[in-house]
C-alpha cells in the first residue's frame, strides 16, 4: 500500500493525525478534513435485493449518477488529504459508464481506490480494460451461489453466468497485463438457503482465478431464516456487538464523524452508509467551478457534525448509550431498512441505528501508522533526526488512537 500512500504530501498526514487527535479528546476537529470518503457514482441499482433499501425500490435516496466535471472538481478540494475512496454505498458502482475515469482520477492522487458490485451486467470489453487499467486497488464482487437458484434467490434479477463470465475476462486481462490491476475478490454472502453452496462456489471461483473467496455473514431481509451455521449469523455478532456497549456503557466517537464522510451522487452528504433517506442529510456541497456552495470542509464542520458528536461527550454518552441501545439494528432489519425514505427524520446520530459500526475505519489507522512508521526508519537512516522523530510520534498516536475505547470485536 506503500506505493499509494508514498505520493502523499506531509499535510495528509499531519491532517489524519490531528483528526485523531481530535476524536480522542472528543472534540470538534475545526481545521480538519475527512480522510476516508464514499462517493458512489450512482445511487440506483440494476437487481432487487430484499434486504436493500434500493433492491426494494424503497430508499429515500434521489435517483442521480455522478457527474464527471464536478468529481473531480470535489477531489480539488478534498482529494490531498484523502487516503481511501469508496465508490459504493446504496447503488451499483459499474452502471456508470464513467467509473473508470472517476478511479484513474483518483488514483493521481495517491488514493486507494475500492469498489464492490454485482457484475451481473453486460460489459464490453473495452469497459472492462479501462476500468483494471484505472489503478483500482479492490475490486469486491459479490457472488452468493453455486448455481442460478442460490445466487439469485437473494440476489433477485442477477444472472450467474453473467457475472461468471465478467469475472472471466476481467481475470484474462489481468493475467494479460503481468497480473497489473486490481484484487478481484468474491464475496459469498451466507443466508439459509445457500450456505450448503459455499464450498461448491468457492472451487468455481479458484476455477476462474480470482483472488481471493470468502463466506461472510449477511443483513438478513426482515423475517427470514438465519443460516444453520453460527459462523454466518449476523445478528448474533451483532448481538454481542451491542451487549459489549451495554456493559462497558462506554463508546470511542464514531469514528465515521472524525474519519470519514459520504457525497452522495446528488451531492447530499450522510454521516455514514446507514443512511437511506434524503431526510438524514447533514448537508450539500456544490462541486461546481465557479458556483457558491458548500465545500466539503464547511459541511464537515457545520452544526448537524457538531451535534452528533457531541452525543459522544463524555457528559452526554450515558443517555446516548441509553436511547440507542434498544432499537438499534441487530441485524434482523436488513440494511436499516425500516428507515427507508423516513421523511421527517431527526438527526440520525442522535438515533443511530448502527452503534455496531462505530469504530469502521480502525483498520484504515493502524494502515496509516505503518506508514509513519517506514517513514520515521527511512528519515532516521538518512540521518535526519528532526523529521525522524516526528515520524514516530505521528506513528505513535496513530496506535494509541487504535487502542481508544470501542466495541470488541469490530473489524473493518
Ligand atoms: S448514525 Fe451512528 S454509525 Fe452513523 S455516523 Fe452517526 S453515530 Fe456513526
Amino acid at each position: 500500500m506503500s506505493w499509494v500512500y508514498d505520493g502523499k504530501s506531509l499535510k495528509a498526514f499531519t491532517n489524519a493525525l490531528y483528526v485523531s487527535a481530535m476524536r480522542r479528546l472528543r472534540r470538534n476537529p475545526d481545521h480538519g478534513h475527512p480522510f476516508v470518503l464514499y462517493c458512489e457514482p450512482t445511487s440506483f441499482c440494476n437487481l432487487r435485493c430484499p434486504a436493500c433499501p434500493t433492491g426494494t425500490r424503497r430508499s429515500g435516496l434521489e435517483r442521480a449518477s455522478r457527474d464527471l466535471a464536478g468529481f473531480k472538481t470535489l477531489l480539488d478540494e478534498a482529494g490531498d488529504y484523502l487516503f481511501s475512496l469508496y465508490f459504493y454505498n446504496w447503488g451499483e458502482p459499474l452502471l456508470h459508464p464513467e467509473l473508470p475515469e472517476m478511479v484513474a482520477h483518483a488514483h493521481g492522487k495517491g488514493i486507494l481506490c475500492y469498489v464492490s458490485s454485482n457484475l451481473s451486467m453486460p460489459l464490453s470489453d473495452d469497459y472492462c480494460r479501462r476500468l483494471m487499467a484505472s489503478g483500482l486497488f479492490q475490486l469486491k464482487v459479490g457472488v452468493d451461489g453455486a448455481t442460478q437458484e442460490g445466487h439469485a434467490a437473494y440476489r433477485v434479477g442477477s444472472n450467474l453466468e453473467t457475472v461468471k463470465d465478467n469475472l472471466r475476462r476481467l481475470v484474462a486481462i489481468k493475467r494479460a497485463s503481468g497480473g497489473q490491476g486490481p484484487r478481484i475478490n468474491v464475496r459469498f454472502h451466507v443466508f439459509a438457503h445457500n450456505e450448503h453452496e459455499i464450498a461448491r462456489c468457492a472451487e468455481d471461483m479458484r476455477a476462474i482465478g480470482v483472488d481471493s473467496f470468502a463466506a461472510s455473514p449477511s443483513d438478513l431481509p426482515p423475517g427470514s431464516e438465519p443460516p444453520a451455521d453460527p459462523r454466518y449469523r449476523k445478528s448474533e455478532q451483532t448481538a454481542r456487538q451491542l451487549a459489549a456497549l451495554r456493559e462497558r456503557g462506554d463508546a470511542a466517537p464514531c469514528s465515521w464523524l472524525y474519519d470519514a464522510a459520504v457525497v452522495n451522487p446528488n451531492w447530499s452528504v450522510f454521516p455514514c452508509c446507514s443512511a437511506p433517506s434524503e431526510s438524514f442529510s447533514f448537508g450539500r456541497v456544490t462541486p461546481v467551478p465557479g458556483r457558491a456552495g458548500s465545500s466539503l470542509a464547511e459541511v464537515w464542520r457545520n452544526g448537524s457534525y457538531r451535534r452528533a458528536r457531541a452525543c459522544f461527550r463524555a457528559e452526554n454518552l450515558p443517555g446516548w448509550l441509553e436511547r440507542v441501545l434498544p432499537g438499534a439494528n441487530d441485524g434482523t432489519d436488513g440494511m436499516c431498512l425500516s428507515r427507508a425514505g423516513a421523511r421527517d427524520a431527526a438527526l440520525l446520530c442522535e438515533h443511530c441505528p448502527t452503534p455496531y459500526i462505530l469504530e469502521r475505519f480502525s483498520g484504515d489507522v493502524v494502515r496509516l501508522s505503518r506508514i509513519f512508521w517506514n517513514r520515521a526508519v527511512k528519515y532516521l537512516r538518512e540521518g535526519d533526526p528532526r523529521m525522524g522523530g516526528m515520524f514516530v510520534r505521528a506513528a505513535l498516536l496513530g496506535l494509541a488512537r487504535c487502542i481508544a475505547p470501542r466495541i470488541p470485536g469490530n473489524k473493518d
